[in-house]
């Protein structure tokens, strides 16, 4: 019945998310959500929500979500964009900055989400490869571009790049936007967003849905200087007047006033990174040193399709990528120390070591 759909169905591959079995007892390390649930004073600050005020339409405008990131980061409310998710975020600013006369720029290596945006608005975009070390050298950004995208830590490879690295590329490019999806910097990385005020083409973005373990919230933003960021409400408000829910709104809110349950859960998590590394080593993997909530890792001798269909038969989920590069590689979301532990009985029993 396909001869129903548009022009543009016809030709879109959309983006395959990591499943999410229907089935309990399972150790799921697929899609790097965090182990931890969210902080109590979240799920306080929701159930105050959760009553006949839903009837009402929330603020469209999210301002009580938008001054408490911009408290969090010492910036102005007019630098700071929200939105559904940080997918949505992107996608909005695909529409609003990254679709230009020349192509768009990101790694070989990368957000899966990317291609499709470009696929979804019609935006030309090119590839560069990343090292053999799954670097991001800022020197193969210097080409003609009408804007960059990366996520740091890259995902899936969880290598940091420094701000150095990135003001480089931004300093190359003062012209074009430089968007840094910045999904899982809580775990050890430096933010981009120190650089916002300097940088007129910066674009920041981040989730909630990892390190303040809201994923199923749907909340992410964005900052920049204003001009970028009126560039995202004109997409938004004429997209979807409302994409924070009333209890997101308040939920997200809260998140950014308990920083010590924020800080606590992301030192634990690194701590288990750490732990899951050496042992991983110990038994025959290269691990990529990860700056994110989970290690991208291959073994030096046992076939990574194999692996994880091995780690599923023993109850846990792990991401495989059949695709160019990585192919021999597994990404594994980072648990909490009892999975985390599991997980090492299982490649051990496996390894027979
Ligand atoms: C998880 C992830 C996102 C999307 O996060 P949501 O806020 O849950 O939509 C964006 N970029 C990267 C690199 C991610 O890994």
């Amino acid at each position: 019945m396909s001869q129903f759909w548009s022009q543009l169905v016809h030709t879109l591959t959309p983006y395959v998310p990591g499943e999410q079995p229907k089935v309990d007892n399972l150790i799921k390390l697929n899609t790097n959500e965090n182990p931890y649930p969210p902080s109590p004073k979240v799920l306080a600050a929701i159930a105050e929500q959760n009553n006949e005020k839903l009837k009402l339409y929330p603020d469209p405008n999210s301002d009580l979500l938008k001054q408490a990131i911009a408290d969090y980061h010492s910036l102005e409310t007019n630098q700071v964009f929200v939105g559904n998710g940080s997918d949505e975020v992107l996608a909005h600013a695909f529409q609003a900055l990254l679709k230009q006369d020349a192509p768009l720029l990101f790694p070989d290596i990368t957000y899966s989400f990317y291609p499709v945006y470009c696929g979804l608005y019609g935006i030309d975009y090119e590839t560069i490869p990343l090292n053999d070390q799954f670097e991001i050298q800022p020197a193969d950004y210097q080409q003609n571009c009408g804007a960059i995208i990366f996520p740091n830590p890259n995902a899936p490879t969880g290598r940091l790049l420094k701000l150095d690295a990135i003001k480089e590329i931004l300093e190359m490019h003062p012209n074009r936007v430089v968007l840094v999806d910045e999904a899982y910097i809580d775990f050890g990385g430096k933010s981009a967003i120190s650089l916002v005020n300097d940088y007129p083409n910066l674009l920041v973005a981040q989730t909630l849905s990892k390190s303040r373990s809201l994923a199923g919230m749907r909340v992410g933003f964005a900052v920049g200087q204003a001009h970028l960021i009126e560039a995202l409400e004109r997409v938004k408000n004429s997209f979807n007047s409302y994409p924070i829910d009333r209890l997101a709104l308040y939920g997200a809110s809260a998140s950014f006033k308990d920083e010590e349950y924020f800080q606590d859960c992301c030192q634990k998590i690194i701590s288990t990174r750490e732990t899951l590394t050496n042992a991983m080593k110990e038994i025959g993997f290269e691990v990529i040193p990860s700056a994110a909530n989970f290690v991208f890792a291959k073994h030096t001798t046992e076939d990574a399709e194999k692996l994880a269909m091995a780690l599923r038969e023993r109850k846990i989920i792990v991401r495989y990528f059949n695709k160019p590069r990585i192919d021999q590689y597994l990404r594994i979301t980072i648990g909490t120390d009892e999975e985390n532990n599991a997980l090492i009985a299982a490649l051990k029993e496996i390894l027979g070591k």
